[in-house]
């Protein structure tokens, strides 16, 4: 059986100076749903006071973010080469 748990320690994380997922921050403030708070699998999203907060620190590029974002808030790329997510260990 897959230990979830497992397979997520084992994922590593080369993090970029620049972030690959820039929030809009005007279109945020004007989202009342939220729903990058909720379908985050790493649960990067949070808030600061009223005002929705995003780390790329153990973000799985899965794009999910992207996708549920309605508001179009969400500029999305994936990581430069060499940086983001690596799934398995060299
Ligand atoms: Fe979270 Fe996936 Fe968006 Fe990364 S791409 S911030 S893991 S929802």
């Amino acid at each position: 059986m897959v230990n979830i748990q497992e397979k997520l320690d084992s994922v590593r994380f080369r993090i970029n100076d620049q972030s690959h997922i820039i929030l809009n921050k005007e279109r945020c403030a004007e989202c009342k749903e939220r729903p990058c708070l909720f379908c985050c699998p790493a649960g990067l999203f949070t808030l600061s006071g009223n005002e929705v907060i995003h780390t790329c620190l153990g973000c799985l590029e899965c794009g999910t973010c992207y996708v549920i974002c309605a508001n179009n808030g969400i500029d999305w790329n994936y990581p430069d080469g060499g940086f983001g997510v690596s799934f398995r260990e060299a």
